[in-house]
């Protein structure tokens, strides 16, 4: 039997960080992916671009820098793109990396507001700079820890203090802040408030109005990649670079550093005994045995499926029961006629660009509602990305768990209809242009890209989900309470979005 030092479940992007970290220290890393293509939900459904949903994201810089990325294809400064707000009348508000081109945006709408935006740049670069450091921090098992492991503690409350006392407090009352509220004590044009808003609710079961919806604005603007120094204020729109290439560079540098990738090979039950990790079984009863196993797979599936439950002790177990899911987002990619986008907007656009579908606070607060009550909004918010013909959009909110009836072909249609009723209002001349629409609803997240219960970031990024709380009080170490098992994906400490973050820290925490 070959003989593995780490056994990675999934090749995701946070899996194949692990294994490029690992493999370079020198370990002998095989990856376990039960799907036929490498990349998780950053690839899609195959490996076939037109048929990809678009996630778009970027690894921290220092990720691409250890990993030496650039040598196996990513560009390490991608620019960003802007992100459009597409309001009635046709007109539009724009959101940039250049902020006198912002700022002449913002001016349409209202000076006042125009003038304060370097200021709020400027406060967002900082407070997503020390959210970095954060994520960047091993947390040791609270309440007790050794004085070794309180010492990173103890330098990232020191780079808090480093931002001053106003800058200080004002990010530590960001975090449980409502995204509304944040936007209120800086703006007084709704439709500027309303297009940041949107990263407060991306991906997430929160309202504009729900407590912690500034703490995910600032996670949002991190992961799509503000707060370094070379990419400041670029944290609004998404990275032009696109997810693919993400996984290319990191495949091949897995590779190059001695890791082995296999495909179809579905891990059905994590092998313990004495509460230590012995390796894994897979759904062809093959067994693979290893000391070290990282699950990149989310932290639910992972304690309540593929461990079995008896290793684990009870009240464990039932905190692994209520880690918070509940998906709200659906996808829908159109193929259009011709790859010059019908968008006025995007015509209009020197640089490619993001556009939202977000008018108001009120209209982002509405379509919230319909998921507290298991309905997809009747005026959803959207996000939409021009790739060649194609537009992949984001739709919010359409809950995994409907009411009355779960997803099937007839919410498929509403779903749809939504959107295409949606685009009628704001972008009109779309339609004609469109031969083909495609949907992922959360259900299709969850049975194609085992994504439980269709959230995008493998548990919410909530209050009580974040920091030493994510993915378990006492397990923001990447350790679990079965020796030699670690977790490594979305759902931990630092993660989700495509950042990398998980995947580098979990390798950090096996190597320690
Ligand atoms: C609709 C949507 C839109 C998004 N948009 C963005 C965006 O614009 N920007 C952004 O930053 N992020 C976005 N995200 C989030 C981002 O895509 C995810 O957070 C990220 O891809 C998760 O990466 P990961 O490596 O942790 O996990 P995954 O990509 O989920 O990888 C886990 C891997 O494990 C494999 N696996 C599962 N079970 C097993 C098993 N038993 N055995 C073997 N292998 C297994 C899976 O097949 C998968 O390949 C979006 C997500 C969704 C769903």
């Amino acid at each position: 039997m070959n003989h593995y030092d780490v056994l990675i479940i999934g090749a995701g992007h946070n899996g194949l960080t692990a294994a490029a970290y690992l493999s370079k220290a020198g370990k002998r890393v095989l990856v376990l992916e039960k799907r036929p293509v490498i990349g998780g939900f950053c690839v899609g459904e195959n490996d076939t671009p037109a048929l990809a949903p678009f996630p778009r994201g970027i690894l921290r810089p220092d990720i691409i820098r250890h990993l030496s990325l650039e040598r196996f294809g990513l560009n390490p400064a991608p620019v960003s793109t802007d992100l459009i707000s597409l309001l009635p009348g046709g007109r539009q508000l724009v959101l940039s990396a250049d902020t006198a081109k912002t700022v002449d945006s913002i001016s349409q709408f209202s000076k006042t507001d125009a003038a304060r935006w370097p200021a709020f740049v400027r406060f967002i670069e900082r407070a997503a700079a020390f959210l970095e450091a954060a994520y960047a921090t091993p947390i040791p098992r609270l309440p007790k820890f050794s004085l070794a492991e309180g010492i990173p503690l103890a330098q990232l409350a020191l780079k808090l203090r480093a931002l001053g006392p106003k800058d200080m407090h004002n990010v530590i009352r960001l975090l449980p802040m409502t995204v509304k509220e944040l936007l209120d004590e800086w703006f007084e044009s709704e439709e500027l408030k309303a297009a940041i808003a949107t990263l407060g609710i991306h991906n997430a079961n929160l309202g504009v109005m729900s407590a912690g919806s500034a703490y995910n604005l600032l996670h949002q603007y991190l992961i799509r990649g503000g707060s370094s120094p070379e990419r400041n204020g670029r944290g609004w729109g998404q990275p032009v670079q696109h997810t693919h290439q993400v996984i290319a560079a990191l495949e091949q540098a897995a590779r190059a550093y001695g890791a082995e990738i296999r495909l179809n090979a579905e891990v059905a039950r994590i092998m313990v005994e004495n509460d230590r990790v012995t390796g894994v079984r897979l759904h062809s009863g093959e067994h693979l045995a290893a000391s070290t196993v990282l699950s990149s797979v989310d932290p639910k599936t992972t304690f309540l499926r593929l461990v079995t439950p008896e290793p684990l002790d009870p009240e464990f177990v039932w905190q692994a029961q209520r880690i918070k899911m509940r998906g709200v987002t659906a996808k829908l990619q159109l193929t259009l006629a011709s790859s010059v986008h019908p968008l006025e907007a995007i015509r209009a656009s020197a640089s490619s660009s993001v556009f939202i579908i977000a008018p108001s606070l009120t209209y982002l607060e509405r379509a919230y509602d319909a998921a507290k009550y298991g309905q997809i909004s009747e005026k959803p918010y959207l996000e939409m990305t021009p790739t060649g013909n194609l537009l992949s959009i984001h739709f919010q909110f359409a809950p995994y768990f409907l009411k009355p009836s779960a997803w099937n072909e007839e919410t498929r249609r509403i779903l749809a209809q939504t959107t295409w009723n949606t685009l009628n209002e704001y972008a009109p001349h779309l339609q004609s242009e469109i031969t083909n629409l495609k949907s992922l609803t959360p259900l299709d997240l969850e049975t194609t890209f085992a994504l439980t219960e269709g959230d995008p970031h493998h548990g919410q990024i909530l209050l009580d989900q974040f920091f030493f709380m994510r993915p378990l009080p006492g397990y923001a170490d990447y350790k679990t309470p079965i020796e030699g098992l670690y977790l490594c994906g979305s759902g931990t400490h630092g993660g989700g979005g495509v950042s990398g973050i998980p995947g580098r820290n979990a390798a950090k925490s096996v190597l320690a």
